[in-house]
């Protein structure tokens, strides 16, 4: 059986609890072999293969006894929304052009506002490649800029207005996303910095990029030692010119207001808390356009979504900041 290739073919697909459960399967444990969450890391190399009891719909390790259903060790891991409700929610994310708020998710596939919320929080945690390796390289081109975030007071109910004033963020302080682009890649990767100092800044860069590469941004003074380190620096003085030859950040701005428009438009108001969440889910889809070298279409970015659920959860508890996140939030 193909995989379905439009919304419309994905919700009758995964409209049966099984085909979602065989399919999960098939994207947590591509080589076909299921492993008990308790043996996996522990037990023998050779460890006896889990069995699935059909009835049941779990899976049943030989070794320890353990019975575990296919969302243990996933974000759906303790969620009481089936199946049928969590792949269609990922591929409306995976695939809607720039965001969609939990009150369309809710309407949707008919579950509360709140419950959809937490949803997209952890469908969001997908989202995040995990990709460490550092971009560019001797002779390739990274854009690296940062902006600013946060709620425009002017454009706001008095209600919230007045909210934000006396609020545990401390008024209308935006917060700041640096973002990094490999031009030949065509990749973005972007995360909440806590300021626009010096250290900050080449902290980030040295971490994500390769040295010898030729690294493009304005001309704050955060990026002014970035000449006299391993990298070639190339500036372009916003206030006369946006481009100049080949030195721009243009991929990055549209980057930028691709994120802004999803904010501002979907989203209304992102605490800073989640900001990076939200802003994981823009480059995803970003860095997953189709284009003409890589011409990827819904169904490719809703399977690469799905192989990207396991090994990652986030309780209500952490999402709502009564605990702090795991290190994978
Ligand atoms: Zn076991």
């Amino acid at each position: 059986m193909e995989y379905p290739k439009t919304l419309l073919e994905a919700i009758q697909y995964f409209s049966d609890e099984q085909v979602c459960i065989d399919f999960v399967a098939a994207m947590k444990w591509p080589d076909g072999k299921p492993t008990c969450p308790d043996c996996a890391f522990n037990g023998p190399v050779e460890a006896k293969e889990p069995y699935y009891l059909k009835t049941q719909k779990r899976w049943k390790c030989r070794d320890c006894g353990r019975q575990f259903p296919v969302k243990v060790h996933t974000i759906f891991e303790d969620s009481p929304i089936p199946l049928q409700k969590w792949l269609p929610a990922m591929w409306l994310l995976a695939n809607c052009k720039n965001g969609i708020s939990s009150y369309e998710i809710h309407r949707a596939l008919g579950v509360t506002q709140k419950t959809a919320w937490f949803m997209l929080q952890r469908i969001r945690l997908a989202f995040q490649n995990g990709n460490l390796a550092k971009m560019g390289g001797k002779g390739r081109v990274v854009e690296a800029d940062e902006t600013f975030i946060g709620p425009d007071p002017r454009k706001m109910h008095e209600k919230r207005r007045r909210k934000l004033q006396t609020g545990q963020f401390g008024g209308y302080q935006k917060a700041i996303v640096m973002g990094m682009l490999d031009r030949d890649a065509r990749e973005v990767r972007a995360k909440v910095i806590p300021n626009v100092k010096r250290e900050t800044l080449m902290h980030q860069i040295f971490k994500g990029i390769e040295g010898g590469s030729e690294v493009h941004t304005d001309q704050a003074v955060g990026y002014d030692s970035l000449a006299h380190s391993h990298f070639v620096h190339e500036t372009i003085n916003h206030t006369k010119e946006y481009v100049r030859g080949q030195v721009h950040t243009q991929n990055l701005d549209n980057f930028w207001s691709l994120l802004k428009r999803g904010l501002t438009g979907t989203y209304v108001a992102v605490e800073p808390f989640h900001l990076d969440r939200y802003v994981d889910e823009q480059a995803f889809r970003f860095n997953n356009r189709a284009t003409k070298d890589n011409p990827m279409d819904d169904r490719d970015r809703f399977m690469l979504a799905v192989s990207q659920i396991a090994g990652k959860r986030l309780t209500y508890a952490e999402l709502t900041g009564k605990v702090p996140p795991a290190s994978n939030a």
